[in-house]
């Protein structure tokens, strides 16, 4: 019997891309392998940290990096970090921010919520959000002006759904950081795989979500300069500690890491816009569909698919579409923004070629 038949659980198709209430992404065997290994070892856990920031630093050429639980946990201590450094005393102390530097500020279109808002990460570590500019937009001099005072550090998200406004450049915004002497730190949860154009921004710390797209364990990588990295990781003994890594998640980071080192990216992205095209030319089949491929817009190299559905045609709208999907069994999930404007979404990246049949096969029972 598995997990799913065991407890009763749903089987659940998540076509809604690295989506947390669904369990994210589905790690690989050997990933999962070190995991479950590392679940009957012990280990130093320092020496499975600086193994971390070695295969950090392989594979993005930053100076270093740590693991923390989770993308919201290294956001919180890369504050923490930016605010304290590696202070014994300040690392006791927080969140009592008492005599530091405490204002982190932010675009006020990048006060984003994705399942919390983002400024509760910032609260966590004792610091102050300050919104710069709003929500239609943020001049770089705006932040520029906001960072005069005192500032602790930046904070700058990857545009995305969920980012609000007129595009912040995030090159000019680090400058911008830069010039008042604060350190940078990029929130890039879902963007592992251009986290060497984020760093080339000269952000000095950039958080990833590790159990996104690079499919370990729930884990948080922090990359970056070596001082503030440092920092990082001595806050896990204070505030962090709620935050840490586990060791399971660290070797399963390791094996993660690891594979994306040997993956042939070409090669990757080929296999991703065959399936993605297989799916659209088959949906376009269908009554009442229209199905075409979209760049994933935060840049990410591979398309969702779009599907425009014509209540006329199809006898039902996208909303009843995707609620016919989502009470079949298994349930199929999908993107739920472009409901209310008439379009299906999908990513199909984790998915294996059976869970993209049974879409095509879901969809079919619907349409028409
Ligand atoms: C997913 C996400 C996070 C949070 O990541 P966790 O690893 O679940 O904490 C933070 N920021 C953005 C933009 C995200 O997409």
């Amino acid at each position: 019997m598995d997990i799913h038949d065991g407890h009763a659980l749903t089987r659940v198709i998540n076509a809604a891309g690295s989506f947390t209430p669904l369990g994210v992404s589905r790690s690989s065997p050997a990933v999962a392998a070190a995991a479950a290994e590392a679940l009957q070892a012990f280990f130093v856990m320092d020496e499975l940290q600086d193994a971390a920031s070695a295969a950090s630093v392989r594979l993005t050429g930053a100076q270093a990096g740590a693991v923390v639980h989770c993308a919201a946990a290294g956001i919180t201590l890369s504050i923490a970090a930016a605010m304290a450094g590696g202070s014994a005393q300040a690392v006791a102390a927080l969140p009592d921010a008492t005599g530091l530097p405490a204002r982190v500020v932010l675009p006020a279109g990048h006060a984003v919520d994705y399942g919390h808002p983002i400024v509760q990460d910032i609260r966590l570590a004792g610091a102050t959000p300050v919104l710069a500019g709003t929500d239609a937009g943020c001049a770089i001099a705006e932040i520029e002006a906001a960072l005069a005072d005192e500032a602790a550090a930046c904070l700058l998200l990857v545009s995305s759904r969920l980012v609000r406004g007129a595009p912040v450049d995030l090159g000019e915004a680090v400058a911008a950081a830069h010039r008042r002497g604060v350190p940078a730190i990029i929130d890039g949860a879902a963007q592992d795989m251009r986290i060497g154009a984020l760093l080339a921004t000269g952000a000095d710390l950039v958080v990833i979500s590790a159990q996104k797209y690079l499919a370990s364990p729930t884990a948080g990588l922090v990359i970056g300069r070596a001082d503030l990295v440092r920092a990082v990781r001595a806050h896990e003994k204070g505030i962090g500690r709620a935050m840490k890594a586990s060791k399971e998640a660290i070797c399963g980071v390791l094996a993660a890491i690891g594979e994306r080192e040997a993956l042939d990216m070409a090669e990757w992205r080929g296999v991703q816009d065959e399936k993605v095209a297989g799916f659209v030319a088959k949906a376009n089949g269908l009554a009442g569909i229209d199905a075409r491929a979209v760049p994933d817009p935060a840049g990410m190299p591979f398309a969702r698919v779009h599907l425009r559905i014509d209540p006329a045609a199809a006898g039902r709208d996208a909303l009843a579409v995707a609620d016919g999907l989502k009470t079949g069994s298994p349930s199929i999930r999908v993107m739920e923004h472009g409901l209310d404007a008439g379009e299906v979404i999908l990513e199909l990246v984790g998915l294996r070629e059976d869970e993209v049949a049974a879409i095509l096969t879901g969809l079919e029972g619907l349409a028409g």
